[in-house]
């Protein structure tokens, strides 16, 4: 019998092995609420509707052309009728039409109405009416997906151990798939740094990165993925099954059993000087305590997964729960909570935040909480109420602008007089900081040094808009690059800044784990680094073999580099002499 096994190589994500079936997540499971908008909305509509179609095209083309190189006729034949069925005039303005007459968004009417084509071609006993059916299905989910639509995910059924497959996961879709057992995560979109694949690494569900995933694997097809390697198996054999079963034996523990197994924390540099090893944590998991245990401190906490893991915001008490909860595991530690970065990938398309062209350029972060102080007001009175061990430190994300933060310390400064009038326990000196993740931060961080009591650097996003490359877009992954020069050269001034008015000085974005990275982060004077904790043993082993004096002549010579490839030349050099 033909073997249908196809092994890709892919980007992992979020290591672990996955062995399971696949459930492929197809725009079927688009679930759009139905929402009447304003009259003056429709033509924002239509216009998003025009841009999906176009993007669609453009998109359909590029596969049409490279299937024409790669293959003959009739594959390349499929995309043109995929063109066809995107551009089909008439089809486009009946949606246009119907968007003004009913007051409802594109994606809801686009949908419906492609549901009315489908529906009668599936149940049709010709089969060239059934494929039919498929094409339009391809079609409409690339347009809806584009129309920033988001899947309901109650509605999902999967069985334990299922590799869920689809073009992109939102952060709440990993969390909610999660706690529903999915065994693992393959997306088509998205890159390492995006918030589905951290939140995955978080909680330590595999994840790879395909491209065409989802047009590759059959609904329920067996697969194996590997989140380390990034290779996925589909249709495995019996000695992938074999391999993969000792492999994830080897694997399971393997990140509690290191964190144990280490010594010296904090760990000093060659020369004796102390290197802070953080976490970045997303919600409360089994990783705290054994993190707490060996003294491991928390530099970001990022608390808007407790909204997506809701649905909406927690109220105070909730809220306070949590983190009472992360103050008092992590006693003897300083935790940085983090208010809400909600916006961008980071949020529920149905909420109060809309669409968004720009969604990252957008209503994201410090931006939207001065815009709800509501909201704002009572995350920081639950994060006070938790303070009064004095181990909390509250730090405010996306600040572009000196006044963000001014604006912020005093709503801080409001509760806190509320909880002194009721005389409620709270730690009154608690260090408010800032993360610096928007190069006008980082070009005015002596500004914003003078005034914050400490700052954290974002390379995340610093990277994605210093070098004005989505961070979560693999088309533009070749340019997202935190090794490079205009990167590093903001991450210097913000540390010099920080230096100049003592003020400490942490790097959180996933940079921090890097081990080509330490060097320079221990030249420069970094104090400490925050990190995915499966990064944390070996950066801990790697911290003792460096020294300081030899650390900041790398700094000189890489700040001279004149790209992200020398950088990294350069850094691989460094860290190849020190293994010799
Ligand atoms: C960052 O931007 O580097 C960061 C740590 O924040 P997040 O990844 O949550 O956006
Ligand atoms: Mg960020």
């Amino acid at each position: 019998m033909k073997s249908n096994r196809k092994l890709i190589k892919g980007v992992p994500a979020s290591p672990g092995i996955a062995i399971g079936h696949a459930r492929v997540i197809l725009a079927d499971d688009i679930r759009i609420p139905e929402m009447i908008i304003p009259a003056g909305r429709c033509q924002a509509e239509i216009d998003s509707l025009d841009k999906a179609v176009a993007a669609t095209m453009a998109e359909v083309r590029k596969l049409r052309d490279a299937a024409s190189k790669k293959a003959s006729g009739p594959i390349a034949k499929i995309f043109d009728a995929q063109m066809m069925i995107a551009s089909d005039y008439d089809f486009i303005q009946q949606v246009k039409e119907e968007i003004v007459a009913k007051r409802r968004s594109a994606g809801f009417v686009y949908k419906q109405l492609v549901e009315k084509i489908t529906h009668p071609l599936r149940q049709a006993n010709d089969p060239y009416m059934r494929q039919m059916s498929m094409e339009i299905d391809a079609v409409a989910r690339k347009i809806l997906s584009k129309l920033g639509t988001g899947a309901s995910d109650e509605d999902i059924e999967f069985p334990a151990n299922t590799i869920l497959v689809s073009q992109v996961f939102t952060p709440g879709q990993v969390l909610t798939f999660r706690d529903r057992k999915a065994a693992g995560f393959a997306a088509a979109e998205g890159g390492r740094t995006s918030h589905m694949a951290l939140i995955a690494r978080s909680l330590m569900i595999p994840m790879v990165i395909v491209e065409d995933i989802s047009d590759l694997v059959p609904n329920d097809a067996p697969i194996i993925i590997d989140g380390s390697t990034g290779i996925v198996v589909i249709n495995p054999n019996e000695e992938d099954f074999a391999e993969a079963t000792r492999l994830r034996k080897r694997q399971g523990p393997a990140l509690i059993t290191q964190i144990k197994k280490l010594e010296t924390i904090p760990p000093k540099t060659a020369d004796g000087r102390t290197m802070h090893i953080a976490a970045n944590l997303e919600l409360p998991g089994p990783i705290d305590a054994i993190l707490a245990e060996k003294k491991i401190c928390v530099g970001l906490y990022r608390t808007e997964f407790l909204y997506l893991r809701e649905g909406d915001y927690p109220d105070e008490e909730t809220q306070y729960q949590v983190y009472a909860q992360i103050a008092e595991t992590f006693a003897h530690c300083k935790v940085i909570l983090r208010t809400y970065d909600i916006g961008s990938d980071k949020m529920k398309e149905d909420g109060e935040f809309g669409h968004e062209d720009n969604p990252a350029l957008g209503w994201r972060g410090i931006r939207s909480m001065l815009e709800m102080p509501d909201i704002f007001k009572a995350q920081i009175r639950a994060m006070l109420r938790a303070s009064a061990r004095k181990n909390l430190k509250v730090m405010l994300p996306m600040i572009s602008d000196l006044s963000e933060y001014e604006r912020a310390r005093k709503l801080i400064q409001q509760v806190m007089l509320e909880l002194k009038r009721a005389r409620v326990p709270f730690d009154p000196e608690i260090p408010v900081g800032i993360m610096v993740e928007v190069p006008s931060a980082a070009l005015t961080a002596d500004l914003l040094a003078r005034k914050v009591d400490f700052i954290s650097i974002g390379t995340n996003d610093l990277t994605q808009y210093t070098m004005s490359a989505d961070r979560a877009n693999a088309r533009v992954a070749n340019l997202y690059n935190s090794y490079h020069p205009s990167v590093l050269q903001l991450i210097k001034m913000t540390v010099e800044a920080c230096k100049k008015h003592r003020k400490p000085v942490s790097i959180c974005g996933e940079i921090a784990g890097d081990q080509l990275a330490l060097p320079l982060f221990i030249g420069l004077g970094v104090e400490q680094l925050s990190m995915n904790p499966a990064k944390i043993y070996d950066l801990c082993r790697l911290v003792g073999k460096i020294d300081t004096a030899v650390a900041r002549h790398l700094v000189e010579s890489v700040m001279n580099c004149p790209s992200a490839a020398a950088v990294t030349r350069r850094l691989e050099s460094f860290r190849e002499a020190l293994e010799k």
